[in-house]
């Protein structure tokens, strides 16, 4: 016994617990959730007529009298069990808003809706995965006496790719203070889309919403070069959303059109610094904005919504762009496990943040996420519906919602958060059991639906 590793020992000390099926069983509950909360209280539901007592739960017989429930993180490098749940849950909030369902109505699959990506604009070149890289046939050295061009073949998982041609050129400074605009930048881009619209149609602009309401969702997605794009669905839909079709005017064309001049034109313009100047942020070159047919020409929408649900999962670190974890010093930036254009940006960013006029960026606080600091995943308040009302829903489905005339008192105490080593293992276990056993559930679905075809 001595001998074993601690994390089996500890493992073999929580089995032979006489309460072990009971923690096994809240270990599935959460899905095999690897950093739980403990929670400690009771949980009482009265008759609101008599005050009979119909239900009590209390956690003083539960094992550690604790319950654990899942800790939500949306990252599978934080929670493999969480951030699968967080990716369906993201999956079917996007596919509402593009086929209907969850309260949404299914007319909207006929509205003009687009799936647009915009970039971040050159901050230098960098090297790319192609054939040959940046060729230069006359050559030539930048002022740090570095070639202008690469010439070279790189395979897409090079370490190479994305970082500059010269570092000395790059500017770090315009990355970080565009991440740090980035979502500004977005709101005066949906702002200006509905202006181009309105004009389209020969609208007042402020008469715009009376007419009809744009709506969105989007996520936002670090490339090789650490610099985010964005991708959004963008939908058209009547003055009071999904319920009601756009005015005739209000065609895919147009607000492809729409989505075009906006990009090309909107700004947004730093505070006055003495160190920096002021800049002019807009967005890069690139823009694509591809209609999404209820026909079926044109990306699926369920390849879509699974394309964005991807993306939540995701965190500036799985990407090597940055840290899952807020960094406190110039040292934690040196140490940190990123390349070397990653720490130039980290640098920057924590550099900049100590000029007084970028206070109200908080750059230091963002320098992890190399001064981004929008949610994976923003929506308009008339796109679908929201992650809440999907827990509600999950909730509804496993009976956990209160009853008609009945009152509920709770009292609910924090008692900590995740694992021993040996309950962590166990957990993990547990996680990976129940991802088999989804994996082959739908693997049956699919040969199943494979017969029918192949029988049809
Ligand atoms: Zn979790
Ligand atoms: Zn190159
Ligand atoms: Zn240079």
């Amino acid at each position: 016994m001595r001998q074993l590793p601690e994390t089996d020992r500890d493992a073999i000390r929580i089995a032979k617990d006489p309460q072990f099926a009971r923690w096994l069983e809240q270990i599935t509950a959460t899905g095999g959730c690897a950093h739980p909360i403990h929670l400690t209280g009771s949980t009482t539901t009265l008759d609101s007529a008599t005050g009979e007592i119909l239900h009590h739960y209390d956690t003083r017989n539960e094992p550690g009298e604790r319950l654990l429930v899942r800790c939500r993180n949306r990252r599978a490098t934080v929670c493999p069990a969480c951030s699968h749940l967080h990716a369906g849950d993201t999956f079917h909030l996007v596919r509402a808003g593009l086929l209907g369902g969850k309260n949404v109505p299914a007319a909207v699959r006929y509205r003009p809706r687009l799936f647009v990506t915009l970039t971040a604009p050159s901050f230098g070149p960098v090297h790319r995965a192609t054939d040959v890289c940046r060729p230069r046939r006359d050559g030539g050295t930048c002022e740090h006496g570095r070639p202008l061009g690469c010439g070279a073949a790189h395979t897409s998982d090079a370490p190479i790719v994305g970082q500059p041609l010269c570092p000395d050129c790059y500017d770090y400074t315009g990355h970080v203070l565009w991440h740090a605009h980035a979502s500004k930048l977005w709101d005066r881009f949906v702002i200006d889309v509905r202006r181009c619209l309105a004009s389209s149609a020969g609208l007042v602009q402020s008469r715009f919403a009376q007419h009809a309401r744009l709506s969105f969702a989007r996520v936002a997605e670090y490339q090789k070069r650490a610099a985010v794009h964005v991708h959004a669905i963008v939908r058209l839909d009547g003055p009071t959303g999904p319920d009601e079709d756009p005015p005739a005017w209000g065609t895919t064309e147009l607000l492809a059109r729409a989505v075009h001049a906006s990009a090309g034109r909107v700004l947004v313009h730093t505070r006055y610094s003495p160190a920096i100047g002021e800049r002019a942020l807009g967005w890069g070159a690139q823009v694509d904005a591809r209609p999404l047919r209820a026909d079926g020409d044109g990306p699926a929408d369920d390849a879509v919504a699974a394309y964005v649900a991807k993306y939540v999962t995701k965190g500036a670190s799985d990407t090597g762009a940055g840290l899952d974890h807020k960094v406190t010093s110039c040292a934690g930036i040196e140490t940190a496990p990123v390349n070397a254009h990653v720490r130039s940006l980290m640098r920057a960013c924590w550099r900049l943040g100590g000029l007084p006029e970028y206070g109200q960026l908080n750059l230091r606080t963002w320098t992890h996420t190399l001064g981004y600091r929008g949610h994976i995943l923003t929506k308009s308040r008339a796109y679908s519906t929201t992650y809440a009302a999907l827990r509600t829903e999950r909730a509804t489905h496993m009976g956990h919602t209160d009853l008609p005339d009945t009152a509920t008192e709770r009292n609910w105490r924090y008692a900590g958060s995740g694992h021993t080593p040996g309950a962590a293992l166990i957990a993990a276990g547990v996680a990976d059991d129940l991802a088999a056993a989804r994996e082959a559930a739908h693997s049956a679905v699919s040969s199943i639906r494979g017969d029918a075809l192949g029988a049809g």
